[in-house]
């Protein structure tokens, strides 16, 4: 089973859910003629879909086209029910940098159709995830840089600060629908500048003061 370790600590968590959030920052809404969610949209990954730093996607042979989306990722350290905002930081262990992989021309049609989307989110090695860093050591994960280049040239440049709902209301929010559990990863949403990759591909995601990512594409 995969873990997550927290930099510079003893501590170590097996990989739980992974919630994610779906169109959080208005320019990547706009980039893919969604409309903006009152209520934040959700769906959840497995475990077995992470891979780590120096690990390869394998984009699935049902899918043509296999975007990056590089987003803040939290840690959840503490058990937690129904969490009021005040109360929500709190319950985060780390952040860490993710490249929530979709398949977006799988994820297109099932949309049309209505259906579900966990086979273009959900796959072996759609999650890769970077090592976490406890939250004391991040002063305002609400004001971090994101970036992600593809073989050197910068695709996505956004920050922390552009997300429309912010990482507290997140966590409660995620916490009144599932019960939190420590080894629970959330992911916040992807800012502007999402794309396809292909085989052979070098991503780097790079968040500051967190850490960095770097996979390629088989
Ligand atoms: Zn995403």
């Amino acid at each position: 089973m995969r873990t997550i370790r927290l930099v510079g600590t003893n501590e170590e968590y097996p990989i739980g859910k992974i919630l994610c959030i779906g169109r959080n920052y208005a320019e990547h809404i706009k980039e893919l003629g969604n409309e903006t969610p009152e209520a934040p949209v959700i769906f959840i990954k497995p475990a077995t879909a992470v891979i780590g730093k120096g690990e390869e996607i394998v984009i699935p042979p049902y899918s043509q086209e296999c975007h990056h989306e590089a987003e803040l990722a939290l840690l959840i350290g503490k058990k937690g029910k129904d969490i009021p905002v005040v109360e929500a930081m709190g319950l985060i262990a780390g952040y860490g940098v993710a490249i929530d992989l979709t398949l977006r021309d799988v994820q297109a049609e099932l949309k049309k159709k209505g259906l579900p989307w966990e086979i273009a989110k959900g796959f072996d090695t759609g999650c890769p995830l970077s090592d976490f860093v406890a939250a004391s050591q991040v002063k305002d994960p609400q004001n971090l840089r994101i970036r992600l280049t593809v073989n050197g040239v910068v695709r996505q440049d956004g920050n922390t600060s552009l997300m429309i709902h912010r990482i507290a209301e997140i966590v409660s929010h995620m916490s009144g629908i599932f019960t939190l559990e420590p080894g629970d990863v959330i992911l916040t949403g992807t800012p502007a500048g999402v794309g396809p990759i292909t085989s052979g591909d070098r991503l780097v995601a790079d968040i500051s003061g967190v850490g960095s990512l770097e996979v390629s594409v088989r």
